[in-house]
């Protein structure tokens, strides 16, 4: 007896295939019995987390019997006071991808559409596919949003817009007046989501002040991370900035619990640390102009990116190219899964790192 459970399950889960993760580096020990293993493969803080956060974290195993402050009153205490927000503006989540789904799940019926871009990240076909309703993707614009367009395709079905600035797996940026103008033209009852993973990244001085743009447009919801600059991704911590009503709405359906006691301590002890978060990004921008040189020297197209990672055209299939770096010990993304087969996305690293995956590509490529 056989019961084809794909048949039980609703109809928008059917058409999900599963996440696709970078490799764990104990994974292609275990399968090549090789050490000394390089991850540039999910855009992690490749200088770990700061000292102050690594105490608060273990300071708060001594309580770890209760349960979290559901509400996570001093974190959101924290955010607000940096980003000038109210702490009934805000909503925590289990890393952002938590709130994505969340959002999704609150405001969009089966059935309505949702608009995002080809080369979007993957979760937000995920989240789209899994209530039913349905994806609107717009063909991208210099591997990009093509914001225009996403005006165009605005039907009575649209119920929510989803924006990564800077994108992932592409590392475009949107520049504020874009975002600003877009929000300006988009309908008031459609929910705009933008997702800032990367925005500690992206140079100061195109930095976009979402946080206002936010407090201007009702239907604005900013979604952060502490996955990325502040090195938590292991933790899963991430939080949304948004109109109070939205906040209250996402509230009501958001698990108490979501966020770990942890977490919320890591949260607390990392949202100031600047010092951190400057080192971070100052090593990313030298990480980038190795990478650029690199492949300026060798002729190789890449996507510029705001980012923490860097996008390389190889002008080929990419897989026999990942699958050789692998047997050097360098783990990089492949990235056919975004409809980018001949591309490979490497998370920026440190110096070392970075020399390491260089001098494997250049082994490589010849
Ligand atoms: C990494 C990433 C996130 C963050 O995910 P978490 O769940 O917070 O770890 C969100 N959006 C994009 C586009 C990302 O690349």
């Amino acid at each position: 007896m056989s019961i084809d459970f794909l048949k039980l399950v609703n109809q928008g889960i059917q058409q999900l295939a599963p996440y696709e993760a970078g490799k764990p580096i104990e994974e292609l020990e275990r399968e090549l019995g090789i050490k000394n293993i390089v991850k540039l493969a999910s855009n992690e803080n490749p200088l770990g987390i700061s000292p102050k956060v690594k105490q608060a974290m273990v300071d708060a195993i001594d309580d770890i019997h209760r349960y979290p402050d559901a509400n996570g009153f001093e974190f959101k205490h924290k955010i607000s006071q940096k980003f000038n927000v109210k702490p009934d503006q805000i909503t925590l989540g289990n890393g952002s991808n938590d709130l994505l789904e969340l959002i999704a799940h609150t405001f969009v019926n089966a059935g309505d559409e949702v608009i995002f871009s080809q080369y979007a990240f993957i979760v937000y076909p995920l989240v789209t596919k899994a209530i039913n309703a349905t994806p609107v993707i717009i063909p991208a614009l210099d591997f990009g949003h093509d914001l225009k367009a996403f005006l165009d395709n605005i039907t009575a079905k649209t119920k929510m817009v989803f924006i990564a600035n800077p994108n992932n797996p592409t590392g475009t940026f949107l520049s504020e007046a874009q975002i600003r103008d877009f929000l300006t033209k988009l309908p008031s009852h459609i929910i705009c989501v933008l997702d800032e993973a990367y925005t500690e990244f992206a140079h100061s001085e195109n930095r976009v002040n979402s946080v206002a743009l936010a407090n201007e447009f009702d239907n604005l919801i900013v979604c952060r991370t502490l996955s990325k600059a502040y090195g938590l991704a292991g933790i899963r911590l991430g939080f949304a900035i948004s109109h109070p009503k939205i906040a209250d709405l996402l509230n009501r359906v958001r698990q108490p619990f979501n966020c770990n006691s942890i977490a919320l301590a890591a949260g607390i002890a990392a949202i100031n640390d600047l010092d951190f978060i400057n080192q971070v990004v100052t090593n990313n921008q030298q990480g980038m102009i190795q990478y650029e040189q690199f492949f300026k020297q060798k002729n190789l197209a890449y996507i510029p990116s705001s980012g923490n990672f860097i996008t390389l055209d190889l002008a080929q299939n990419a897989a026999p190219i990942y699958q050789k770096l692998l047997e050097q010990g360098v783990i990089v993304r492949p990235i056919a899964g975004y409809g980018l087969p001949n591309h490979l996305r490497i998370s920026i690293g440190t110096k070392t790192e970075n020399e390491k995956c260089i001098n494997a590509l250049a082994s490589i490529l010849g």
